[in-house]
């Protein structure tokens, strides 16, 4: 074993007040595309730049067209949880790790069995209707076309946050608590350029900030242990 991640392995050993925060990496082992690699979701090919089509003003005008995107660049229902998760939500039943803060909207976390899970940018696993606010789950998408309807008749939508929108104050409040308060932060699978993350991160007050990223962050300054290996096969470890 790597010594970093022995080190790791011996600091989760001794604490039960650890968070995570992770990013599309810990994703990518599912076999969902990182947004912003090289074959990510903003090199692919569409009529309008993703950028363009998850945006709040596009939703409204071209719900079609975004529902079009959504249903295949997003929705990914056959997407399993990968070690990584699966080791998270372990960790969390041993009540050593306390809360999982995340930039992906895939529910995998919840789906390999973690409770305490922060989504900054809401899910693709739940749904609202604009008109009268009936929640639905993935079903409403996986059981119509096109644009799914609200059973009065409004559309219905995904809570995700799209670009233009802004975050859920409470999720951002609960994930600054949980950072502040934490005694290992792991953070795994972003490259932590892009808000809200590198605001979020500079809450840790602990000695033990761990990065595992296979590529640099924005923080390898401030780590205490930098670990460039598959965020599965390092979690996977240090159970
Ligand atoms: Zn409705």
């Amino acid at each position: 074993m790597n010594e970093s991640i022995r080190i790791l392995k011996e600091a989760v050993q001794n604490s039960d007040n650890i968070v995570f925060f992770g990013g599309a990496g810990v994703s990518t082992e599912s076999g969902i595309p990182d947004f912003r690699s090289k074959d990510g979701l903003y090199n692919m090919k569409y009529t309008y730049p993703p950028e363009t089509i998850l945006s709040h003003t596009f939703f409204m005008q071209n719900t079609g067209e975004y529902y079009r995107f959504h249903r295949e660049k997003l929705l990914h229902p056959d997407a399993m949880p990968n070690k990584a998760h699966l080791a998270l939500a372990e960790l969390e039943r041993r009540g050593k790790l306390k809360a999982i803060v995340t930039q992906n909207i895939d529910g995998l976390h919840q789906k390999a069995g973690s409770v305490n899970v922060l989504e900054l940018h809401g899910t693709c696993s739940r749904y609202y209707c604009l008109s009268c606010g009936k929640v639905y789950d993935r079903e409403i998408l996986l059981s119509s076309d096109g644009i799914p309807l609200c059973t009065c008749g409004g559309i219905v939508r995904p809570d995700v946050v799209l670009f233009e929108e802004s975050l859920d104050q409470s999720v951002i409040e609960r994930s600054v608590n949980a950072i502040q308060q934490a005694d290992i932060l792991i953070v795994g699978g972003t490259s932590l350029n892009v808000y809200p993350a590198a605001g979020l991160i500079r809450y840790y007050n602990g000695d033990k900030l761990i990065l595992i990223n296979k590529s640099e962050t924005a923080f390898d300054g401030q780590a205490d242990i930098i670990i460039r290996e598959s965020i599965g096969e390092t979690l996977d470890a240090v159970l």
